[in-house]
């Protein structure tokens, strides 16, 4: 299959903070795409743009030579894919499916397998960049299937991302995203700890970010959502909730393979502590609120 806004009908399932921005550029792109979300509205700004909506994911998929998934926990990803109405059961052979979920890297090798049992191609395509790599196409795409899908595929990536890499079979995406998440949470523990020693320091915790957000403790983290800890901001850019399932995913993993990450376990009883008293659908610069 040659991919082109010509002779390629897009599938894309899971309309939330990213889901709808990465839509949003395949449709600039001239792609038409077919829709399907939870919650419908989600879906009107394109709808109005011209996508067509679709009653369940099967539908999506019988309408569609890829389908891209962006849902929100491994067990939305296993109801799309391999549940009634799913896409496996209906899609058309020969068709193409990308998970960029932040999903289980054994979800995605059983997806493969189904889908190669139907004739269908698939990749787990998780990203990295949030919602403003989202917004910008700048995504960092980690992906896991064959040289020859990936290469097949790379076209509508492009359009989502910038830097977009093949990292082995199926799994391979998904694991490579949860050594990203295992950084990402010892940076934000980091954020978190420098900001509230200059805030009990007596120092002007803005002026301190001025001057280790340029020096060697400088990270995209500490620049994006440091001022945003300071400032008390927790409107969602990356839910508390899914990096809690990030974790939980990454510390099942490591467990499995007999390595032992205290800094992630660390991160993760906290991310724990402050979801309990009312910040799941914060940020995950609202990790500040377990220092108060
Ligand atoms: P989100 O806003 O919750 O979006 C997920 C969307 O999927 C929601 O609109 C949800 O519907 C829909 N959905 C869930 N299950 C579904 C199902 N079974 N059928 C149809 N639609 C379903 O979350 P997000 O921030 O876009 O994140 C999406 C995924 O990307 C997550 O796995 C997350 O961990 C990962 N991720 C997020 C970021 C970030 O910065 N936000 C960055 C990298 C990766 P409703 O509208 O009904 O809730």
């Amino acid at each position: 299959m040659t991919i082109s806004p010509e002779s390629t009908r897009v599938g894309f399932i899971g309309l939330g903070i990213m889901g709808q921005s990465m839509a949003g550029h395949l449709q600039k792109a001239g792609y038409e795409l077919h829709v399907y979300n939870r919650t419908r509205s989600k879906a009107d700004a394109l709808l109005q743009g011209g996508a067509q909506w679709h009653d369940t994911p099967g539908e999506v998929a019988a309408s569609s030579d890829v389908v891209i998934t962006m849902v929100g926990y491994p067990a939305d990803v296993e109801d799309v894919y391999l549940g009634s109405d799913g896409i496996i059961d209906n899609a058309a052979a020969g068709s193409y499916l990308i998970d960029m979920t932040t999903s289980e890297p054994s979800l995605a090798v059983r997806i493969a397998e189904a889908a190669a049992a139907k004739g269908l191609h698939s990749l787990d395509a998780p990203v990295s960049g949030g919602d403003v790599g989202a917004k910008n196409a700048k995504l960092s795409i980690m992906v896991g299937g064959s040289e020859a899908d990936f290469a097949v595929v790379r076209p509508l990536l492009d359009i989502m991302g910038e830097n977009i890499r093949l990292q082995g079979g199926p799994g391979a995406g998904q694991h490579t995203k949860m050594c990203n998440q295992i950084v990402v949470a010892g940076n934000m523990l980091a954020v978190a700890e420098g900001l509230t020693y200059a805030r009990k320091s007596g120092l002007d915790p803005e002026e301190v970010l001025k001057s280790i957000g340029t020096g060697a403790a400088q990270s995209f983290l500490l620049n994006g959502l440091g001022p945003k800890m300071i400032a008390g901001d927790f409107a969602p850019g990356f839910f508390v909730h899914h990096f809690i399932k990030d974790m939980t995913i990454a510390l099942k993993e490591a467990e499995a393979m007999g390595a032992e990450l205290p800094g992630l376990r660390t991160a993760k009883g906290l991310y724990e502590k402050v979801a309990g008293e009312g910040a799941s659908e914060d940020g995950t610069q609202a990790l500040i609120k377990a220092y108060d």
